[in-house]
């Protein structure tokens, strides 16, 4: 005998149908949210590493605040954040900041001291908040050579901001210091001991010398226009050349005698090279190399040229530095090589 099965059964086969797939649709939308968010947070932290890696501090504030507004408590951030007030040198907002928070940890004592430290500093010596350096000390710099330092470096950053059309977010970090412990630290006869290594390192002694130092202060704030520009890896060929075509110091001296430096040694960092002969070498040919790319000899580049040097470089992040040489010059970094070497 057939059963007839009652329609109840339907209706809950049905009912639990809908019910499960109401549940599987409402934690498809909870895992989706969920990973959206995961998703999102990663992107902020990448972000957070890149412009932290860029010094992009301006950048950094945005990406950990972003964060936090997720997860409140968490003391790793709440860390990063005191340290981009502190490097964008709101040194207030940064002992500020470390107020609010209940506990104190090795690094946060760290960063609360030395902002105190630092506005001490600036107070005693009675140096002003500069518009475009951060600025710290290392020794006791003479008042007077700290403020034709600062003339010298913002009258520079004036004349960069206009040829690079480039206008920096962030404050530029300079360190100037007293002693002579930078000065010989490898091959760089005209430095006199200033380098760019992320922050200026200028030694202020050499204000003294007003022929020596406005070349140096325009090298190294080259370099750190450039870093500025892009987030991507320059070659050092072209930080260097860049760096000597607008500090202007090298245009008129002739080949250097003996073998041609190979490609590869014109993209590693040249502090590596300890022989003096070597490394002028390297200056001048890395000089050659940006010459042929702006098609200058000896003259000073169209401005034209400097707004394409940007985007050349800018392009970096994204392609191949030859891939972006070739786009924007026509050239490859080896045949430019191979053009200065002949
Ligand atoms: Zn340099």
């Amino acid at each position: 005998m057939q059963q007839t099965k009652p329609p109840y059964r339907l209706f809950l086969v049905i009912a639990i149908g809908v019910v499960a797939l109401g549940y599987v649709i409402h934690t498809y939308k909870n895992v989706a949210a969920q990973n959206q968010a995961i998703e999102e947070s990663n992107r902020l932290v990448e972000e957070f590493n890149e412009c932290q890696e860029a010094a992009d501090w301006k950048c950094s504030e945005r990406a950990v605040r972003a964060l936090l507004e997720k997860t409140p408590d968490d003391k790793n951030l709440q860390l990063h954040l005191a340290g981009t007030l502190f490097e964008q040198e709101r040194y207030e907002d940064c002992i500020a900041y470390i107020g609010t928070l209940s506990y104190r940890t090795e690094e946060l004592e760290f960063l609360e001291k030395k902002s105190k430290a630092l506005l001490n500093e600036m107070s005693e010596l009675g140096i002003a908040r500069s518009m475009h350096f951060r600025v710290e000390f290392e020794g006791r710099p003479n008042r007077n050579d700290v403020l034709e330092a600062l003339s010298v470096l913002e009258v520079a950053y004036d004349s960069l901001c206009r040829l690079f059309e480039f206008y920096p977010e962030n404050k530029m970090h300079v360190v100037l210091f007293q002693s002579s412990a930078y000065q010989g630290m490898g091959p760089r006869p005209e430095w006199v001991g200033a380098i760019f290594d992320g922050k200026l390192r200028i030694p202020v002694g050499m204000m003294q010398y007003r022929e020596i130092y406005r070349p140096v202060i325009f090298h190294e704030l080259t370099h750190a226009f450039v870093r500025a520009m892009t987030r991507a890896k320059v070659p050092l060929w072209l930080n260097e050349g860049i760096a000597q075509l607008v500090d202007g110091s090298r245009s008129e001296k002739g080949r250097p005698s003996g073998s041609v430096p190979s490609l590869d040694a014109l993209v590693a960092p040249f502090v590596g090279e300890s022989r003096t002969s070597e490394a002028i070498k390297l200056y001048w040919y890395s000089l050659e190399m940006v010459k042929r790319m702006f098609h200058v000899e000896g003259s000073l580049a169209s401005r034209v040229q400097f707004l394409k040097f940007k985007s050349c470089i800018q392009d970096f992040y994204r392609k191949d530095v030859d891939e972006s040489l070739k786009e924007h010059y026509g050239v490859t970094s080896r045949e430019l090589w191979e053009q200065v070497s002949r």
